[in-house]
């Protein structure tokens, strides 16, 4: 047998299925054809369910195609695996679900729904007729480096040159003419996020409190209002509504998590049946699994979690089996204990990344895909006055923060009371003139969406704000 092992973990070079005990190794994920997310994520699933066990995922990128130009961009990304399967049964595999996913080979480096590549596995070097590891196409190949780098930006590939790691390769390619970007679906009928597009388009999210307590637009819609506020705002521009029916305001009560599905549940099945939001996505705005779950069976595409995760021990791994993009913002505590949770030691930005940083790690050690989430740095939340507008002055630091870059933000500013405060506007509805200028920063320091309630004047703003910043 002509496949070499260079590391001390296995004596045998064969490639049967010997089981060995867990081994770490990185497949490359690509698609061209269909619904590439789909593709991909039904790939990842099916290396699951085949105790190929998906640890961590990059990002998702949007390249151009390479070799043979003459079709669709390709969406790319890397998965790291634990598997106790030899190289070539691991090939096997992947190539077994490749087939079942009904992959045909009609020209090499042709258009695919799916490929999968093995690209290291754990330091082997494996040169067999099938198989070569670490993939040979790995240096020269943009979109393999960066997914790699979000992985192991500190691995090297070469044993002749262990000091060379996957992010100096990436660093040595020539400048691409257009920077690569994330990509982060939302539904079907909008386009989904690409969060390092410098021409990217700001979305906007209405919001729909179904509360009789929330602090700035509690109480307001009665039904017959709900259907003319929902078609004014789709006119004014929005493309996400996010639905909530528990104020997460200081200090309110909360109600049970039946009380919250009867309040929005009949306005998700509302939205879904009226023929003028077919291309709006729907979020629900809500920290209970429960809540979620029925949201999403009744057709929300995503779940935004106020807490990330920390209220509710059952909402990762919902969200992790719901499979919906999910909204991930920090917080401290829980609405009655948040604005006394106000301490950043190490600055407000740092101290954010890092909560966040622990925060994307629990997601996807949960399951939930790394080009699944959106991030919010929950203004008003656990940050009082002079805090937020750090927070909004030094926004595009935490975008690029090292490991959270590429992952698309929500900015929700909206009426809150840090504006009350600076503008000397005590009711939280009279603050739409204070709210646009956090809407244009927001913009500036490069929010992928911006959650408001003045929906149709927000709309005018952030068409401005992108003409300026996102030409
Ligand atoms: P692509 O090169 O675009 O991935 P295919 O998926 O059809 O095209 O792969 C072509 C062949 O490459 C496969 O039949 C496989 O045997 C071989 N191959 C060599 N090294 C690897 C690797 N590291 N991972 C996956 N396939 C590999
Ligand atoms: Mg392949």
């Amino acid at each position: 047998m002509d496949r070499q092992i260079s590391s001390s973990s296995s004596k045998k070079a064969c490639g049967c299925a010997e089981r060995r005990g867990k081994q770490n190794a990185y497949i490359a994920l690509g698609s061209n054809l269909g619904d590439r997310v789909a593709m991909i994520e039904q790939a990842c699933k099916e290396m699951d369910s085949r105790g190929i066990k998906v640890k961590r995922t990059s990002s998702l990128w949007e390249t151009e195609p390479m070799y043979v130009l003459d079709q669709d961009r390709f969406v790319n990304g890397a998965c790291e695996v634990e598997t106790d399967l030899e190289p070539l049964s691991l090939l096997d595999q992947l190539q077994d679900i490749e087939k079942s996913m009904g992959r045909r080979k009609l020209i090499d480096k042709g258009p695919r729904n799916i490929d999968l590549d093995i690209l290291l596995y754990e330091n082997e070097k494996v040169d067999h007729e099938r198989l070569k590891i670490p993939h040979i196409g790995i240096p020269e190949r943009e979109f393999v480096l960066r997914p790699l780098a979000e992985l192991i930006p500190q691995k090297s590939i070469d044993p002749s040159k262990p000091w060379k790691f996957i992010q100096d390769y990436l660093n040595e390619l020539p400048a691409a003419p257009e920077p690569l970007s994330t990509l982060t679906p939302i539904c079907a009928s909008v386009e989904p996020l690409n969060a390092l597009k410098a021409t990217r388009k700001t979305q906007v999210m209405a919001i729909l409190n179904i509360t009789p307590d929330s602090f700035s637009d509690g109480g307001v819609h009665t039904p017959d209002s709900l259907r003319d506020t929902i078609m004014a705002y789709v006119r004014g521009g929005a493309t996400i509504f996010d639905i909530g029916g528990q104020s997460t305001a200081p200090g309110t009560l909360e109600v049970s998590a039946q009380e919250e599905m009867d309040r929005i549940l009949p306005v998700i099945e509302l939205i879904r049946s009226l023929p003028e939001t077919r291309d709006v996505a729907i979020s629900v705005d809500t920290y209970r699994a429960s809540v979620a779950e029925a949201a999403v069976k009744a057709g929300a595409d995503i779940v935004n979690d106020v807490s990330a995760g920390l209220l509710d021990p059952e909402m990762l791994p919902t969200m992790a089996r719901l499979g919906k993009t999910v909204c991930l913002m920090h917080m401290r505590g829980n609405p009655s204990t948040m604005s006394k949770l106000n301490e950043y030691p190490e600055g407000i930005i740092p101290t954010i990344a890092r909560e966040l940083l622990e925060r994307v790690a629990a997601a996807e050690a949960a399951g939930i895909r790394r080009w699944r989430i959106i991030l919010d740095p929950g203004l008003g939340f656990a940050k009082v006055g002079e805090q937020n507008l750090q927070l909004l002055r030094h926004f595009d630091e935490l975008r690029t923060w090292p490991g959270l870059e590429g992952l698309p933000w929500l900015v929700g500013s909206s009426r809150k009371s840090f504006i009350g405060k600076v503008t000397g506007v005590p009711k939280p509805m009279d603050r739409v003139f204070g709210t646009a200028a956090t809407v244009a920063a927001a913009v500036q320091g490069g929010a992928d969406i911006v959650r408001v309630h003045d929906v149709v004047e927000m709309g005018q703003v952030v068409k401005m704000a992108d003409a300026i910043w996102r030409y």
